[in-house]
């Protein structure tokens, strides 16, 4: 099944995302993708993975990502991760060179909450904290621009590039989350983490959708229940919101009934389900 293209907050979001099977998230114009559960076709041009966690339906896909990257002569991807995993991954990856006999060309980037990595377009990737199991982390992609100090606006542009000659500065870095991707979580993340209100876009889990599973149960297993977004409604402050992750319990239409059903307007207008891979 292809990958339906989504513009969500004016970014373009493609992927799909199935509780305990399958996610791989991408945003084609910032140039990375989250998780690769499975590699798909569509995963091989993305050389920038934020990964979250290490369970298979997220990271499983890793080594024939790289694989056939390698087999298209298109250069070393990097894999980031939460440092605790590094070293398990490079094992990995060395088993399955013995296997293969392929060299699996990619970069390992630990990078933990505290760190950040600056990619291209001027945007800054800094990980936080996820409540799953192990070392889990989502990520919080930041724009981060110069920006003219509001007291020069007033200025003709030699003013101030006279200023700027002079070493007085001109101008202040100012940054703002653009996306944030939760990974698989509780819903403690949010009530840690208040960017992930902020973010313009924020893609968030939500594995179970009604009472066919407990909240107390979704807890135990280390994901969101909509009932627990719903108790929170009034704080999301983004301007889209995608859901992914649901389980394959549910199907298309039930997905897409329930959301209709159960979420105040205020949040309805700006959630979107991740569908696709869903029947
Ligand atoms: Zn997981």
């Amino acid at each position: 099944m292809s990958d339906e293209s989504l513009r969500l907050a004016g970014i373009e979001v493609r992927g799909h995302s199935v509780g305990g099977l399958e996610t791989f998230i991408r945003l084609p114009e910032l140039g990375l993708c989250f998780d690769i559960g499975r590699a798909p076709e569509s995963s091989l041009s993305t050389e920038l993975v934020l990964f979250t966690h290490s369970h298979i339906d997220h990271l499983g896909g890793v080594s024939s990502h790289a694989a056939s990257r390698a087999l298209r002569g298109m250069g070393p991807p990097t894999y980031v991760v939460p440092p605790p995993i590094a070293p398990g991954l490079q094992d990995l990856l060395e088993v399955w060179r013995g296997l293969d006999g392929a060299n699996l060309p990619c970069k390992i980037v630990p990078l933990g909450p505290g760190d950040e990595l600056t990619i291209k377009g001027r945007r800054v990737v800094r990980p936080f904290p996820a409540h799953h199991f192990g070392a889990a982390q989502g990520y919080v992609v930041w724009d981060a621009r110069e920006k003219l100090l509001p007291e020069l606006a007033g200025l003709s542009g030699d003013e101030i590039k006279a200023r700027r000659e002079a070493g007085e500065p001109v101008t202040a870095r100012i940054e703002t989350p653009l996306v944030a991707f939760t990974g698989d979580s509780r819903i403690d993340v949010l009530d840690v983490e208040p960017v992930l209100y902020q973010a313009k876009l924020l893609i968030l889990e939500v594995t179970f959708l009604d009472d066919r599973v407990t909240v107390e149960s979704a807890r135990e297993k280390g994901h969101v229940h909509l009932d627990e977004v719903i108790e929170r409604a009034d704080r999301f402050q983004n301007e889209a919101i995608l859901m992914t992750h649901f389980s394959a319990r549910y199907n298309r239409r039930q997905v897409r009934e329930i959301l209709a059903e159960r979420l105040p307007a205020s949040l309805a207008e700006r959630v979107t389900p991740l569908l696709n891979h869903f029947s």
